[in-house]
């Protein structure tokens, strides 16, 4: 019995049923599943993907380097680098640059637009700062395009565009 078997049949041991068919056809719904090349079956090669990388939402961006200090640099203005700014303002820190490496914030939201996107949680608990926004989501799962909106405003209102470097990414 292979290890998938019997992992079923310990955890069905209590239960009253035919546990040897359920291994059966768990094993099944594997082998239909498995791949005989494994790794071999994806093509992984620069060419291929390089175009992935590129921001198809903002014209290509050439600028001279910035050389200046701040007190607090955010790499990334999803959700996570948006919320970091807003509760450093809160806690009185405003001498902040985001830095982020596509056309405009609002991260995972600014890179996905294929049709139909939207949160897979809740609006209400998955959105941040509504209520400090008066912001209703308009569906219970919001479409992409509402959140990144949402997601600008707040950029816009905590005068990030005028503090951070879009179109750059940070090495090192
Ligand atoms: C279609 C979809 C639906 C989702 N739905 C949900 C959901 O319902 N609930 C949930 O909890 N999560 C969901 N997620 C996960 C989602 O990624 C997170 O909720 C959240 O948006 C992540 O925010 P983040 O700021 O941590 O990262 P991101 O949104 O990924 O933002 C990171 C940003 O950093 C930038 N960056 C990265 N490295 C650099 C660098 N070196 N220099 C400059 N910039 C850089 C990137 O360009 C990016 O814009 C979903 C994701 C997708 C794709």
């Amino acid at each position: 019995m292979d290890e998938i078997s019997l992992e079923v049949r310990n955890l069905c041991s209590h239960l009253d049923f035919d546990q040897e068919e359920l291994a059966r056809r768990y094993a099944h719904e594997r082998d239909v599943r498995r791949r005989p090349e494994r790794n071999a079956q994806f093509i992984r090669t620069d060419k291929d993907f390089a175009h992935l990388s590129r921001d198809p939402y903002a014209p290509q961006l050439s600028r001279a380097p910035i050389a200046d200090h701040r007190q607090v640099i955010i790499i990334g203005g999803g959700v996570g680098g948006i919320l970091a700014a807003y509760h450093l303002r809160e806690a009185g820190v405003t001498d902040v640059r985001v830095i982020e490496d596509a056309g405009d914030f609002g991260g995972t939201w600014y890179w996905n637009r294929y049709p139909g996107v939207r949160c897979d949680v809740e609006s209400y608990v998955y959105i941040p700062l509504l209520e400090r926004y008066k912001f209703t989501p308009s569906e219970k799962y919001s479409a992409g395009a509402e959140i990144l909106e949402h997601l600008l405003s707040i950029a816009r209102e905590l005068d990030l565009y005028s503090k951070s470097l879009l179109q750059t990414r940070s090495r090192g």
